[in-house]
């Protein structure tokens, strides 16, 4: 049996995030509209999305694959008052069922790992219209010395890890002009992410201390944290900006 689902589920966030760099991404977009149509690809549970549209006038479709987060999503919406404003429903990365030059914005935090970021890049500009955005975080390469234990780690987790400037030369190459890219802090890995899901493996550890794979499954999981734990120096989450060229 797989527990991934069991693993994250009722924890704030699905990756690394922190409202306020949400907001400061969304700051740095300077030619929106007043009332932009935004596409929040891989939303999970919403915090981003809820945090997106208590920022703006304009709609926003937050689409996932994975209906228990889209219904966590639809009850922050109600509890917040946002019915009208996000449109929460299920939708993959991988076939966007939307008309070409659609969005004035495409989001998406922690996720597009998933299709890999220069095919992500690739496929999705169609659907932003000319001199629209595309806002992605994506775990990156901070430095160039990476140590061996933690390059097999991600090389085989996610091989398309990549630096910086290989993002950046991604983005251009891609037919975007890069805006702006920074760096979560630490405290956005911590807060909203791993420390939750250490709590959560926490109580699975128990329920399924007989059960030797969903123990191995929950192992995984807090190697992943504890190499963060040794090795964030070497890593992050970038937020890259690009508008359409
Ligand atoms: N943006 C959220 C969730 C990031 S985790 C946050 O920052 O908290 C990645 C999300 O992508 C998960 O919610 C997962 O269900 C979703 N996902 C996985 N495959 C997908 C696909 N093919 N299309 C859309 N979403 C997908």
């Amino acid at each position: 049996m797989n527990i991934f689902f069991e693993i994250h589920k009722d924890i704030p966030r699905e990756g690394p995030g922190d409202n306020k760099f949400t907001k400061r991404a969304f700051s740095l977009l300077k030619d929106l509209p007043e009332k932009p149509l935004i596409l929040d690809i891989g939303c999970g549970p919403g915090m981003q999305t809820i945090e997106l549209a208590k920022n703006t006038e304009g709609k926003i479709i937050a689409i996932d694959t994975h209906e228990p987060f889209l219904e966590v999503l639809k009850g922050k919406i109600m509890a917040e008052n946002l019915i009208g404003k996000i449109d929460a429903r299920k939708g993959s990365m991988f076939s966007l069922e939307f008309n070409k030059n659609t969005f004035n914005l495409i989001w998406s935090e922690g996720a597009i790992y998933i299709i890999g970021f220069g095919r992500g890049l690739k496929e999705w500009k169609e659907y932003i219209k000319p001199g629209g955005y595309l806002v992605a975080s994506e775990i990156s390469w901070l430095r160039e010395d990476i140590p061996q234990e933690l390059k097999d780690f991600w090389e085989s987790e996610y091989p398309g890890i990549g630096g910086i400037k290989t993002n950046l030369a991604i983005i251009k190459k891609s037919g975007y002009l890069p805006v702006e890219h920074f760096t979560l802090p630490k405290s956005g890995w911590w807060n909203d992410y791993y420390n939750p899901l250490m709590e959560r493996i926490k109580i699975l550890e128990i329920r399924y201390s007989e059960d030797q794979e969903a123990m191995a499954q929950l192992e995984e999981e807090k190697k992943e944290i504890e190499l963060y734990r040794k090795f964030s120096d070497y890593y992050g989450y970038v937020f890259y900006l690009m508008k359409k060229d």
